[in-house]
């Protein structure tokens, strides 16, 4: 007998026919015997529909307003889940996240969970039952409901199951596991059996969205054991794990991710002295505007050109924010684009192998895509290009470095 946390995501729960598939499907692992938790998302488009509504009332909800709004799409299907099992004869309850409780800071819409109290749980599932949780929930210490950020289904699942020293963390959904690169962008993205905890963060963080960062951060901390699977088919998914072959064996590039979420701004002639760059950045960063890719140049004429990064949705604060720097360090020139798009290869494997950087460079300039900017890490490279070269440059890589899905071949 194992204790599985598993979780489904909006696509899994999307309509009743869906929520009846994933009730057969639960009753089956609970009657080979095995202690379920299960967290499920709301259905698909809810949280956007719900988000809508918001702004149709108002510009600027209070965050407390909105996530009392947008955690109720969470607990609809958690109810209907419950209700299922109930006429199958399994019994089950469900649990909003004050319920568990499971207990966050006050950062509503990216609350962080800072303790589980899993003893109600425990006394749920040893009594038998299946316990469905809303997943993306949270209770702050005000008794204020919070949510955890887009796509933090995946993190309630990773919490619940390293408090409960869960024996799997199952991530089901609308793919049968984590591939090379996102199958609906190439058709030869392949399906990878494993996945280390490391490359799987940088995945998450380079704008892969088939797990939340978070999810993977919480794994790789508490050592969850946690796989990827698809919801309605058969299959192994894709484990990801905390094991790492030796370097030689790795492939070079595990997976390629894309990014079409930041933008670029540019501030051109600034007067070289010591702390421009601080100049520069601080008054960003003050905004809690994150900064990523950041490029700096000094020109003959001791005249510094600096170019960065930033969320798209903080793109207009920044950019505000860098005129007025402008203005005030006498720079020549202040310039924006939303138009790019941020692409990564990334492997472990990369460690052990010279001359990634320039293979990738070259697949590049083979297809004529232009590179603005580059950012590197022990096993990732990353480069900002035009955003309507992104599908180009992402499947160019997929082939360049050997991911294409083998060609089956006749006897
Ligand atoms: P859920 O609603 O179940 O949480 P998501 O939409 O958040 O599902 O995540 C699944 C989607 O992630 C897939 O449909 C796929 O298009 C996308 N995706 C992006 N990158 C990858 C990848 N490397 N491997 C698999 N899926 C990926
Ligand atoms: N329903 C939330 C969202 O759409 C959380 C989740 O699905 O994980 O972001
Ligand atoms: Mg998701």
């Amino acid at each position: 007998m194992a204790l599985y946390v598993q979780k489904f995501g909006g696509s899994s729960v999307a309509n009743i026919e869906r929520i009846e598939q994933v009730a057969d499907k639960v009753q089956r692992f609970h009657a080979e015997g095995h202690q379920l938790v299960v967290v499920l998302s709301a259905m698909s488009g809810e949280t956007n529909r719900l988000l809508d509504l918001a702004r149709q009332v108002s510009d600027k909800p209070s965050p407390r307003e909105q996530d009392m709004l947008v955690s109720t799409g969470e607990q609809v299907t958690i109810a209907l889940l419950a209700m299922a099992l109930e006429k199958r004869g399994v019994p089950a309850i469900s649990m909003a996240g004050w319920q568990v409780p499971i207990c966050t800071d006050f950062e509503h819409g990216k609350a962080r969970i800072h303790k589980i109290d899993a003893g109600h749980v425990v006394q749920q599932l040893n009594s038998g039952k299946i316990v469905v949780v809303a997943g993306f929930q949270g209770v702050s210490a005000n008794n204020d409901i919070t949510t955890l950020g887009r796509g933090g289904s995946d993190t309630t699942a990773v919490a619940l199951a390293a408090v409960l020293k869960a024996d799997e963390c199952q991530i089901y959904t609308d793919v049968d596991g984590v591939y090379t690169t996102d199958p609906r962008v190439v058709a030869q993205a392949r399906r990878l059996e494993q996945i280390t905890f490391e490359e799987m963060l940088e995945m998450a963080s380079l704008g892969s969205k088939i797990l939340q960062i978070r999810a993977v951060e919480f794994a790789g901390k508490y050592g969850v054991p946690l796989r990827v699977l698809h919801s309605f088919q058969q299959g192994p998914g894709t484990l990801i794990t905390m094991e790492q072959k030796s370097i030689m064996e790795q492939p070079i590039i595990s997976g390629i991710a894309f990014n079409r979420d930041e933008a670029k701004l540019t501030i051109r002639g600034v007067p070289d002295t010591p702390g421009v760059a601080s100049g520069i950045l601080g008054p960003v960063s003050d905004a809690n505007i994150e900064v990523d890719v950041i490029v700096q140049n000094v020109a003959e004429d001791n005249t510094t050109d600096l170019t960065f990064t930033v969320g798209r949705l903080d793109y207009e604060k920044a950019l505000g924010i860098l005129q007025q720097t402008g203005d005030t360090l006498g720079a020549r020139q202040v310039s924006g684009t939303t138009h790019i798009a941020k692409v990564s290869i990334i492997g472990v494997g990369m460690r052990s192998h010279a001359g990634v950087a320039s293979r990738m460079f070259a697949a590049l300039a083979k297809e004529n895509i232009n590179i603005q900017m580059i950012s590197t890490s022990e096993i990732k490279v990353s480069v900002v290009i035009d955003e309507k070269y992104t599908e180009l440059a992402v499947r160019a890589l997929h082939s360049e470095f050997g991911l294409d899905t083998p060609l089956v071949t006749g006897a």
